[in-house]
């Protein structure tokens, strides 16, 4: 009896030991062990009566090595063949980048681009559907095995900006947008979104057979706003149905970032990016000459005050020891001659905040401060909120944060995994976030050992990234998606 509790125990912690370090697949794994174990403990027994120990022994080391192989092939493998077909893609995913930054299109304009994602989907044996949001292209790879449903998003949109720097693939497209005549440039690096999830697309459709579920791939217009009087991006998509048929049980997203060194990867449980709305004061008042003011209702004296009577609203109304918030005029245009008071002004601006409550809150307070100081002058007010766009807060679901966390360290090392501050920009990732949880991640795209303070900053004509980031970002899409279905075999 002494020999087989030694030899049960042995086999015990090992099952123990590789159980723990494949933690992906316990479940399974620690069934397996428990077979193996009790296969042991016969052994053990048979060769306490004597019968053919050698052949025993044999066969203990045999299961040793057989557990400690499954135990590596477990959690390592799918990791390796991800690296591996990663490493095989890369040069496809720079040829794709450069193209793509070559050739720009603005929002719901996409075609090209859309043409070319879509062709090698099809090339890859992946369901494809087109023209979903204008131009938006939806791919469906279904695995061999049941599981829930992972979308995968990158966004497709240039910028009007007109490109500086000499990169031997700079953009030389040109439009009119709004009537002025610009550039285009990818200077925002949604050039490397689409090429990093056509990488991703690649690697597991290679994998198909041992995909526990369905990968939706969607490749979105427009993320940086439809032009003037279109819809278009996320909000069209959901509005199209893309979150269904079949129903997104989940949605990963990460944006390449200029300030954030390659080899980086940056998260945030909860708000993370600001809803953000567009918004529209006119303010209605008297005309007068400019020599007699007391006949007048003087609307440029009502929007000064409207503007300082908004600035308390974030240092008087918000709880900044929980979440930032934002409201800015950008824009104020009244009177054509200086000695004219005129009838109107128009201002302009934005609001962000970091939850739906606190974007609820400012937004009322606008309209309430809008109306009542213009009341208070005579004046009326005309409040529009959202004026044209509103974005809802990027928000990733707490508990899907903390759950993918380790697959985000194992794509990109424990010590390249950062919690950040929030950003105050937006990104329509939050519509289909409002539909089904998710998780939008920053990857660093910064060469290595760069001045973040002095980075090119996106949206500008010096915007520019390390293409050794691309890797990285393939390897930790294709890993959530991955370890998501893993997770949810339990
Ligand atoms: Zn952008
Ligand atoms: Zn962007």
């Amino acid at each position: 009896m002494i020999g087989r509790f030694k030899l049960t125990n042995v086999s015990r912690s090992i099952a123990k030991i590789n159980a723990r370090s494949c933690s992906l697949l316990q479940k399974g794994w620690r069934r397996l062990c428990k077979i193996v174990a009790n296969y042991l403990d016969l052994i053990v027994l048979n060769s306490i009566l004597g019968r053919a120990p050698e052949i025993s022994m044999n066969l203990f080391y045999l299961f040793v090595s057989l557990l400690i192989c499954v135990s590596t092939r477990a959690d390592g493998n799918t990791r390796t063949q991800v690296k591996q077909s990663t490493e095989r893609v890369e040069p496809n995913i720079i040829a794709w980048r450069r193209d793509f930054h070559e050739h720009p299109e603005l929002g719901n304009r996409e075609i090209r681009t859309a043409g070319i994602v879509a062709k090698h989907l099809e090339a890859l044996g992946i369901e494809v559907k087109t023209g979903v949001a204008k131009t938006g292209v939806v791919g469906l790879l279904k695995g061999a095995k049941p599981g829930p449903v992972v979308a995968l998003r990158a966004d497709m949109d240039g910028l009007p900006v007109t490109e500086r720097g000499g990169l031997p693939f700079a953009s030389k497209v040109k439009t009119t947008f709004n009537g002025r005549e610009t550039g285009v440039m990818h200077a925002c690096g949604h050039d490397t979104h689409v090429a990093m999830l056509l990488g991703v697309a690649d690697v597991l459709a290679g994998m198909k057979n041992d995909l526990h579920g369905t990968v939706k791939f969607i490749f979105q217009p427009c993320e940086e706003g439809p032009p003037f009087g279109e819809e278009g991006g996320a909000e069209l998509m959901v509005k199209e149905g893309v979150m269904e048929n079949p129903h997104v049980d989940v949605v990963f997203g990460q944006h390449i970032w200029s300030n954030l060194e390659v080899g980086k990867i940056q998260y945030r449980p909860g708000g993370t990016m600001a809803s953000s709305s567009d918004l529209q004061i006119i303010v209605k008042g008297k005309s007068a000459h400019g020599a007699t003011p007391w006949s007048s209702i003087d609307p440029i004296v009502v929007a000064a005050q409207i503007i300082n009577n908004l600035q308390p609203i974030i240092s008087r109304n918000l709880n900044i020891s929980q979440n930032p918030g934002i409201v800015t005029i950008g824009s104020i245009h009244g009177g054509n001659r200086f000695n004219i008071i005129p009838e109107t002004v128009e201002l302009m601006g934005t609001i962000r905040a970091f939850s739906p409550g606190d974007e609820k809150m400012l937004s009322d307070r606008v309209k309430q401060v809008a109306l009542k100081t213009a009341e208070s002058a005579g004046a009326t007010a005309e409040v529009k909120i959202p004026y044209s766009v509103r974005c809802p807060v990027t928000f990733n679901n707490p508990a899907l944060t903390e759950m993918m966390l380790p697959s985000l360290k194992k794509s990109a090392g424990a010590e390249n995994v950062t919690m950040m501050p929030p950003k105050t920009v937006a990104e329509d990732f939050s519509f289909y976030q409002e539909k089904a949880p998710g998780l939008f991640v920053f990857l660093g795209g910064m060469p290595a050992g760069g001045n973040a303070e002095t980075a090119p900053a996106h949206h500008t004509p010096d915007f520019t990234v390390d293409e050794g980031a691309l890797k990285l970002g393939v390897e930790t899409l294709a890993n959530l998606a991955l370890d998501y279905m893993e997770l949810s075999q339990k």
